[in-house]
């Protein structure tokens, strides 16, 4: 039996990516914005905070629209930001950080995103997961950050201990993953944590990883 942060082998980590693969064959950034706008991404992140990715999509979907570049993030047009983004929840602070930011981001980075995660953790409203999903899902850093659905599942499933933070268990995962671990690996691990490893009921008899966890084995058998 292993101990220690990580609680799986190296060839059930494998199997594991496999199931995933196959019941989510293809994956895609959950939050809209303009390919050639990496700021917006950022945006985007910042308000998804207790928020669902549906209803930071539409709100961008207004905001994006009005305010097409970096320099129209400025107090200005605060107020005109605030009711596109209203909707998602701690508007205000939420506002606060991407106006803060977007005057850092044009001040000191040239209006571009920084590719270090230590560098994107200064900027407000950017922290652990925030910077990852970032470089994952905009420059290919290979990460699995841990939201929600990714914390709930991978302690669930038993994949790492579950005494770790969402920190500290974002590196035992990449560490279980080794070369498999990258952003298509996180969004699969929310696709199957909306679709079948649900924070209320479980839908384990139909998961295709129920082998490899241990909620299903004690669960079943319990029933035994
Ligand atoms: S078997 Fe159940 S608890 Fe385990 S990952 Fe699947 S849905 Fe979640």
């Amino acid at each position: 039996m292993l101990t220690g942060p990580i609680m799986v082998t190296s060839s059930q980590a494998e199997k594991i990516v496999l199931l995933l693969n196959e019941a989510f064959p293809s994956t895609h950034t959950f939050l809209n914005h303009k390919a050639n706008k990496d700021y917006e991404f950022l945006f985007a992140v910042i308000l998804s905070a207790q928020a669902t990715d549906a209803s930071v999509n539409q709100a961008t979907s207004v905001l994006f629209k009005k305010y097409p570049n970096l320099l129209d993030y400025n107090d200005k047009n605060k107020d005109g930001i605030l009711t596109c983004v209203k909707s998602v929840g701690l508007s205000n602070t939420k506002v606060k950080h991407i106006l803060q930011t977007a005057s850092i981001l044009i001040n000191q980075y040239h209006g571009k995103l920084p590719q270090d995660r230590e560098e994107l953790m200064k900027l407000p409203g950017v922290g652990f997961k925030t910077s990852g999903v970032v470089l994952g899902e905009l420059y290919d850093y290979p990460l699995i950050p841990v939201d929600t659905h990714v914390y709930r599942i991978s302690h669930r499933m038993g994949l790492v201990s579950n005494r770790l933070d969402p920190k500290k268990t974002e590196i035992a995962l990449e560490k279980v993953f080794k070369e498999e671990a990258n952003i298509h690996l996180h969004q699969r691990l929310i696709l199957l944590g909306r679709t079948f490893c649900k924070a209320k009921k479980p839908d384990c008899l139909n998961c295709p990883v129920r082998d490899y966890c241990n909620f299903f084995k004690k669960n079943s058998k319990k029933e035994n």
